[in-house]
C-alpha cells in the first residue's frame, strides 16, 4: 500500500514520508499547482483549499489538517485524502479536471 505524490506522482510507502517529501522536495517560491508566487506555501495551500481540490489535498498532507478543529471531521478528511492518493487509484481523475479547465480556457 503506497501513496502517490499529487505534485510529481512519486510513490511513497507511508503518508508520513509523503508529507516529508512534499515539504522538502516541493518547497519552491512558486506554487506548483497554480503558479502563484508565495512566501509561505503551507499557508497558501491552506488559503486555496477552500476553492481548489488539489490545494486541499496538498494542504491536508503537509498540515495533517491540524487547522480543522473538529477531530472527527479531521480524521474523515485525512482518510478521504489517503483513499484518493492510494497507488491503485489513477491520478488521472485529478489531472483530467485540470485538462478540462485548460480546454475551457482555450475556447475563450
Ligand atoms: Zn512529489
Ligand atoms: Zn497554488
Amino acid at each position: 500500500m503506497g501513496y502517490r505524490c499529487p505534485l510529481c506522482k512519486g510513490l511513497f510507502n507511508s503518508f508520513h514520508s509523503l508529507k516529508i517529501h512534499i515539504i522538502k522536495s516541493h518547497a519552491h517560491k512558486v506554487c506548483q499547482l497554480c503558479g502563484k508566487e508565495t512566501k509561505n506555501l503551507t499557508m497558501h495551500y491552506r488559503m486555496m483549499a477552500k476553492n481548489d481540490f488539489l490545494h486541499l489535498i496538498v494542504s491536508c498532507i503537509v498540515t495533517e489538517c491540524t487547522y480543522i478543529d473538529d477531530g472527527e471531521i479531521r480524521r474523515l478528511v485525512i482518510n478521504l485524502v489517503k483513499v484518493i492518493l492510494d497507488e491503485n487509484i489513477p491520478l488521472d481523475i485529478i489531472s483530467k479536471k485540470a485538462n478540462q479547465t485548460e480546454n475551457i480556457k482555450a475556447l475563450d
